[in-house]
């Protein structure tokens, strides 16, 4: 297909969205009341992340008339999310057909984008979709659905303005600036509430000498490297994949585990009883899933493991736990359970960690926040995977709650649409399967408590609307004919 075939495609697909959403008769009219604060403009949301959630949210937002909202991403546009700036695999590892961010839907689906350009063999023929393809997706997604999103901009801090608004302070190249806003969405990601985790085995280390799998690697500089990869998920994998390919001279994937997880147990059962059912759990229940989940592991995809095996220098060491790290001159030996590895550069695909008190912006909010670990969890639930204790235990639209009732009111009107929501609401604000029934819960619970709080206003509209369905002359009134003993006849 020529280019111009392929945008003749698109707009033939662009102008089906716009058919579609007209048919529907959405966006809906916008219905909430605008709020000022010493006189600044209120907006109704703030959605920190215009990632897929942040996407899905603030779309979601405006289908159902709230429009007075707003996504900040401190990513320049096109670079949201990992897809291409520290995502190292090839393809998605899901499966080319889930909806993602479609919100029911058809023309918002990628393969109504994919097919629009490419033709449906095109479509039969593809196996998994390439990670810069599904950027230019989301991409298309922000444009087509017209979605308010400035890019660029950073939240540095959250306070209270007052018990029900959010005061955001944040952060452009023209300087800093308060807004107010009365929901806030945090939809930052998988390191959103939080960071990389890093083992403290490699606390104080020199930097030149390793890396976090998420941090941004001059693999080039890996060329004729011995190199370490510590880990066996899929981040571990398309990390040495990339050194390999850029011809690291010999590279170790160091694997805890006696086995490789080869069972991607929680996508093996995923249905609509498990998006729409988790949330409603026993808390022991909800434990017991992910604790299940998280001793099995996720598998890394088989083709991001082959892309690893296939090279001759490339080993895999099973049951070798990393227990310390050191400088050896330019080297660094790594010490494991089984015999020391003397290596240039040492990778640690250690995932991510729930840790409010590692990101300032949440500084005055962290201290308030509950978390399963506080007092949710109780020892007869399963093992406590630090990262479960962690995890903020979220209201009905993934609301924070506090720890202790009264003292920090205003987490009411601050959402959790990021992985950290999992343990309270399922994967319906991570990943690309649910995320559009994740988006549905958070737009119902905000409409509801916009609805609520401003129950006066909307009171008073009901009582002033005043435009008549009836103008008077459809009927005459009979009644000043009625004699007292007239029997009607019907
Ligand atoms: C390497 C990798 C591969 C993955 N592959 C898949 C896959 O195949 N399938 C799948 O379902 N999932 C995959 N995931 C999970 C993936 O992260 C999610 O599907 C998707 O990115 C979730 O979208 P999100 O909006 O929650 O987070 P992100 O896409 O990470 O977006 C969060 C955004 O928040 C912004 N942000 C954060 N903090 C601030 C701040 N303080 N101020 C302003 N902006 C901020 C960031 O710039 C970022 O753009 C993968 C994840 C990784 C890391």
């Amino acid at each position: 297909m020529t280019r111009s075939d392929r945008q003749a495609g698109l707009d033939k697909l662009n102008t089906r969205v716009r058919e579609d959403l007209s048919y529907l008769t959405l966006p809906a009219k916008p219905w909430v009341p605008r709020q000022s604060y010493k006189g600044q403009a209120v907006r109704d949301v703030v959605i920190i992340g215009a990632g897929m959630c942040g996407l899905a949210a603030l779309a979601q937002l405006r289908l159902a008339g709230i429009d007075n909202v707003v996504a900040y991403d401190h990513a320049a546009p096109g670079l949201e999310g990992p897809w291409i700036t520290f995502a190292r695999m090839r393809t998605l590892r899901s499966p080319k057909t889930l909806t993602g961010p479609a919100l029911g839907l058809p023309a918002l689906t990628f393969r109504a984008w994919y097919t629009a350009q490419f033709g449906a063999e095109a479509w039969d023929r593809l196996d998994k979709i390439p990670k810069e393809q599904w950027m230019d997706y989301l991409v298309w997604y922000r444009h087509i659905l017209e979605l308010p999103i400035e890019n660029e901009v950073r939240l540095l801090d959250i306070e209270a303005a007052t018990d029900d608004l959010v005061a955001l302070r944040l952060e452009d190249q023209s300087g800093t600036r308060t807004e107010y806003a009365r929901h806030l969405v945090l939809a930052t990601g998988r390191s959103g509430l939080g960071g990389a985790y890093v083992p403290d085995f490699l606390d104080g280390l020199d930097p030149a000498l390793w890396a976090h799998g998420a941090d941004e690697i001059d693999f080039g500089a890996l060329k004729g490297k011995d190199v370490a990869v510590i880990g066996a998920g899929a981040t571990a994998m398309d990390n040495a994949g990339m050194a390999l390919e850029r011809g690291a001279a010999s590279l170790c994937m160091l694997i805890r585990r006696k086995e490789m997880p080869q069972i991607n147990k929680m996508t093996g059962i995923g249905s609509p009883g498990v998006v729409h059912g988790i949330r409603y759990l026993p808390d022991d229940w909800k434990w017991k899933f992910y604790d299940y989940v998280a001793k099995a592991q996720t598998p890394p995809p088989r083709s991001s493991t082959l892309r690893v095996s296939r090279h001759p220098n490339a080993r895999f060491y099973l049951d070798c736990a990393v227990t310390g790290v050191r400088a050896a001159g330019n080297r660094a030996i790594v010490e494991t359970s089984q015999v020391p590895f003397e290596v240039d550069f040492v990778i640690a695909a250690t995932g991510f960690r729930n840790d409010f008190f590692e990101r300032a912006e949440f500084a005055s909010i962290a201290p308030h926040i509950k978390v399963w670990g506080d007092g949710v969890y109780a020892p007869d639930m399963g093992t406590p995977h630090r990262f479960l204790v962690d995890s903020p235990y979220l209201g009905e639209s993934f609301e924070f709650q506090e720890k202790e009732p009264c003292t920090c009111p205003i987490l009411s009107r601050i959402h959790c649409f990021n992985d950290a929501a999992m343990l309270s609401h399922g994967k319906l604000s991570g990943d690309i399967p649910a995320v559009s029934a994740g988006a549905d819960r958070l737009m119902r619970g905000i409409a509801a408590s916009l609805f609520n709080a401003d129950r006066e206003k909307q009171f008073e509209a009901l009582q002033n609307f005043a435009a008549p369905e009836l103008e008077g002359d459809e009927w005459t009134d009979s009644t000043p004919d009625l004699k007292p003993k007239d029997k009607i006849a019907s």
